[in-house]
């Protein structure tokens, strides 16, 4: 310990159960476990004396952003049944350290010539909004947690958010990246060319890796233009298949659509609850669908929806913000019910409403399942789905709800990631030859295992 605070300053190694509070349970809520200590190194050359250090003592490392997470992976497990808390955890002789990069949070000047920037993986998806609109260009990933998530995370997890139908995950952004490998070695890659084929893309590798492969310290990242003008509609729709139906007609050429995003009744009753905010729509509407358009034209940005849908449209910056409020707070709603099984899986467009009857009907024959809440993002066929009741630790619904997705020709993570929540069923929708090409990975480049054990490969 003493080593480690001679590297990042006595203030920045955190031991006591106080401070490392908020380092060692997820957003959930469902996910913690005990940790050594928590690390706040202040730049790359600090992360990578850390892990040097840490490697040298056999000591697991859990990288951690913003801990907004939904999956487990930015926390240490729980201890094996019949080890002490200063003990052992899995194979390893040491507790993890939660090696934090919130301090991290370099903003370099936007490059107007390519459109680029490179930023800190600490520095968190509002401020790199900010920073971006201020150079007039806009970064194309956004979702609900962008006052807290930050760009390693989201690169470390392929975020995915409410901009994926217009620009594409995570992954489409990041042209380069900085991380520091397990052995303590730095690997960068941030010039930023457009064409570069020399090689394995190692960048690309670091996407979706999930803290298991080492730590991103920065990332050179693509912007895009903003749009001249957008608007924002709430509209009642019958189910996903109605709802597709109707986007398909709804969106005028030279209008782009930016977001298609869907809750259930049930989840919107929620957050008209905890918020107060009136219902958007009528009663017996069983979903709303919102969608977001822009245009490169000024003025309102045309939208054809049919005269007897039950809709609201908003143009206004606040109006729109009001809209939003209905998906962005569905997450933090269904938290204020109790600790939700979280699901985040996706299903070939036409599969929705199949997928869900098939989930429900199945999650009837599961004990202590009180509710099920169904929202997400309806473009990329990706769904959250909320399930009330279960203990945490009750693995029965999660595994009801992952078979169904397997069987409905779908992913058991669209873009949360695998983490220690689903690590179990990985195989559910991943061959046996792609999850040994990812453990050779793995192996090659953390062949002690001590990055993020337990999480993604399990
Ligand atoms: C209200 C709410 C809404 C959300 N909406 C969305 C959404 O629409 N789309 C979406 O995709 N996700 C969403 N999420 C999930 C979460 O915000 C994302 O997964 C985000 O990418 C996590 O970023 P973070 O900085 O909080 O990472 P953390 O939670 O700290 O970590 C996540 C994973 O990344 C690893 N990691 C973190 N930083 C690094 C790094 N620098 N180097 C290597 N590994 C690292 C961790 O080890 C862990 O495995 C939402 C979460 C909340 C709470």
């Amino acid at each position: 310990m003493r080593d480690l605070r001679g590297v990042v300053g006595d203030e920045h190694v955190l031991v006591e159960a106080d401070g490392m509070s908020a380092y060692v349970v997820d957003w959930s809520r469902r996910f913690s476990g005990p940790a050594l200590a928590v690390v706040r190194p202040a730049d790359t050359e600090q992360v990578a004396a850390v892990v040097r250090l840490c490697a040298a003592g056999g000591v697991p490392m859990i990288p951690q952003g913003g801990n907004t997470g939904l999956v487990g992976g930015s926390v240490p497990g729980p201890l094996p049944s019949g080890s002490s808390a200063s003990g052992a955890q899995g194979p390893h002789a040491s507790l993890p350290v939660v090696v934090s990069t919130r301090r991290l949070t370099r903003l370099d000047a936007v490059d107007d010539l390519s459109g680029q920037v490179t930023v800190g993986a600490g520095a968190v998806l509002a401020d790199v909004h900010a920073h971006a609109r201020a150079a007039r260009w806009e970064y194309g990933v956004d979702l609900a947690a962008r006052d807290s998530a930050t760009i390693g995370g989201t690169i470390a997890t392929n975020a995915g958010g409410i901009r994926v139908c217009c620009h594409g995950m995570t992954r489409r952004q990041v042209v380069g990246i900085e991380a520091v490998l397990p052995d303590g070695s730095v690997l960068s890659h941030l010039g930023g060319l457009p064409k570069d084929n020399t090689g394995y893309d190692l960048t690309g590798l670091f996407v979706g890796s999930e803290g298991t492969l080492g730590i991103v310290t920065a990332a050179r990242l693509a912007l895009v233009r903003p749009a001249t003008a957008s608007s924002v509609a709430l509209i009642a729709v019958e189910d996903a298949a109605d709802a597709l139906n109707l986007l398909r007609n709804a969106v005028p050429t030279g209008v782009r659509l930016l977001a298609a995003e869907i809750l259930d009744a049930a989840m919107l009753r929620h957050v008209v609850e905890i918020s107060g905010l009136p219902m958007p729509v009528g009663d017996e509407a069983a979903h709303v669908l919102l969608i977001e358009t822009e245009s490169a034209d000024r003025g309102d940005v045309e939208l054809h929806l049919p005269e007897d849908r039950d809709a609201v449209v908003a143009v206004d910056p606040s109006d729109k913000a009001d809209l939003w409020a209905y998906r962005e707070r569905a997450a933090e709603a269904a938290s204020a019910i109790g600790v939700p099984h979280r699901f985040d899986v996706s299903v070939p467009l036409g599969g929705w409403d199949a997928f869900v009857v098939d989930m429900k009907h199945r999650l009837a024959d599961v004990a202590d399942v009180d509710e099920v809440l169904v929202f997400g993002h309806l473009a990329d066929g990706n769904l959250h789905v909320e399930v009330l009741g279960p203990e945490p630790g009750d693995e029965r619904a999660d595994e009801v709800v992952l078979r169904c997705v397997a069987d409905h020709r779908g992913s058991i993570s669209a873009e949360h990631g695998v983490g220690r929540a689903k690590a179990a069923y990985l195989h559910l929708t991943r061959s046996p030859a792609e999850i040994t090409a990812m453990r050779a990975i793995k192996c090659a480049l953390d062949p002690h295992g001590l990055f993020n054990p337990g999480a993604l490969l399990g």
